[in-house]
C-alpha cells in the first residue's frame, strides 16, 4: 500500500475505532455526525457527490449525494465523502467525479485525493481486522469474497478491491457476468495479466491455476485463482528453445516476414518476467518458470502462441538456458 493510501486507511480505523463500528456500518448515520447531508439530483453528468465546506472555520460541512445512484454505491459514496470531512488537507468544495476518464482537464493532485477517500471509505466499510477474520475462517476466496460484500452491504466490486489489498501475491480475480467480464484485478506484485473488463469471460482462463474458487449468486460469478509462485516444467523436449519457438510460429501462421518482430516480443515479455523476480531472494528456474506462466498466458496477444501444446516446452527450455549462462 502506497504511503498516502495506508495514512488514509489509519483515518479510517481511528474512526471506525471511536464509533465501534462493526459491519454492516450505518454510515448515513455516522456522516451526520460530521456534517449536513442531503440526497439530490446533482447537474454534474457522472458526479455522485459533493462535500462543500470542508475546513472551513465557523462552518459545518455539508454533503450532497447524487439521489439517483444504486444504493451500494451510495454508502460507499457517503464512505468517501467522510473521508474528505476527516481527512485534513482534504479542504474547500470537492466534487466526485466517478469515471477517471470524464476529468481529463483535473490534475493528479485531484486524483491522488479521491485515491485517498477511497481508501479510507474501503477500511471504514470493510475494516482490514474484521476481514482478517472472515479470512481465519474461510480459505474459498470466493466464498469469502460474497460473504465480505454481503455483510459490509458494498459491490462485489468494492470487496474484490479491498480483498485484493489484503491477500498475498500471485492471486488474481473476475467477475462474471452474462458471459462477460464484469470487473477483474489481482493482489499487490502479481505479474499474472488481469482479463479485460467486458471482454468476453474465457473459460479457460488460469488454467495452470493450483486453485480455483468460484461462487454463483444472482447473475454473477465471482471467480479467484491462485496462481503459482514457483514452478517447474519438463525440459525434456531434444530441441533447443530457438528451434522449438520457430516451430511453434511456423505451426500457428506467422509469416516468415513477420516472425523476426515477433520473437523480439517474446523475448521482451520473457526478460520482464526473468526481471520481475531477479532481484528476489528466491530467484531460481521455479520462480522465473512461475512468472513466464503468468506474463505469457491469460493475454490476447500471445494467445495462440501461449496455447500451443509445445509452449511449456518452450518455457522450461528457455528457463535452463538462461540458468546455464
Ligand atoms: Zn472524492
Amino acid at each position: 500500500m502506497a504511503i498516502a493510501e495506508e495514512v488514509a486507511t489509519n483515518f479510517a480505523r481511528r474512526v471506525v475505532k471511536k464509533y465501534q463500528l462493526i459491519p454492516p456500518v450505518d454510515v448515513e448515520k455516522l456522516i451526520q455526525q460530521y456534517a449536513s447531508l442531503k440526497y439530490d439530483e446533482i447537474p454534474i453528468e457522472g458526479a455522485d457527490g459533493i462535500s462543500v465546506n470542508l475546513k472551513v472555520s465557523g462552518k459545518k460541512p455539508f454533503v450532497l449525494v447524487n439521489s439517483s445512484i444504486p444504493r451500494l454505491r451510495k454508502r460507499f459514496t457517503l464512505a468517501h465523502e467522510l473521508g474528505h470531512i476527516v481527512i485534513p488537507w482534504h479542504t474547500g468544495t470537492i466534487i466526485d467525479n466517478v469515471d477517471p476518464n470524464r476529468h481529463t482537464s483535473s490534475t493528479n493532485e485531484y486524483w491522488a485525493i479521491e485515491s485517498e477517500a477511497n481508501s479510507f471509505a474501503s477500511e471504514l466499510l470493510m475494516p482490514k481486522e474484521w476481514v482478517d477474520k472472515i479470512l481465519a475462517d474461510e480459505n474459498d476466496l470466493a466464498k469469502a469474497h460474497y460473504t465480505i460484500s454481503e455483510k459490509c452491504k458494498t459491490s462485489a466490486h468494492a470487496a474484490a478491491l479491498s480483498l485484493s489489498r489484503i491477500l498475498p501475491p500471485n492471486i488474481v480475480f473476475a467477475s462474471e457476468k452474462h458471459g462477460k467480464v464484469e470487473f477483474s484485478g489481482k493482489t499487490i506484485d502479481t505479474f499474472a495479466n488481469v482479463l479485460l473488463a467486458d471482454g468476453d469471460f474465457p473459460p479457460t482462463a488460469y488454467m495452470y491455476s493450483e486453485r480455483h474458487y468460484h461462487h454463483a449468486s444472482r447473475d454473477r460469478i465471482l471467480h479467484w485463482w491462485k496462481l503459482p509462485g514457483r514452478l517447474l516444467l519438463q525440459a525434456e523436449d531434444k530441441r533447443d528453445w530457438r528451434t522449438i519457438l520457430q516451430d511453434i510460429l511456423e505451426d500457428i501462421g506467422i509469416p516468415s516476414s513477420d516472425r523476426h518482430t515477433i520473437m523480439l516480443s517474446i523475448n521482451g515479455v520473457f526478460g520482464s518476467a526473468n526481471g520481475r523476480v531477479k532481484n528476489s531472494r528466491n530467484y531460481s528456474k521455479a520462480t522465473v518458470t512461475a512468472a513466464c506462466m503468468q506474463r505469457f498466458k491469460d493475454r490476447n496477444d500471445f494467445s495462440d502462441f501461449s496455447n500451443h501444446c509445445d509452449f511449456e516446452a518452450f518455457i522450461a527450455k528457455r528457463v535452463q538456458d538462461l540458468f546455464q549462462k
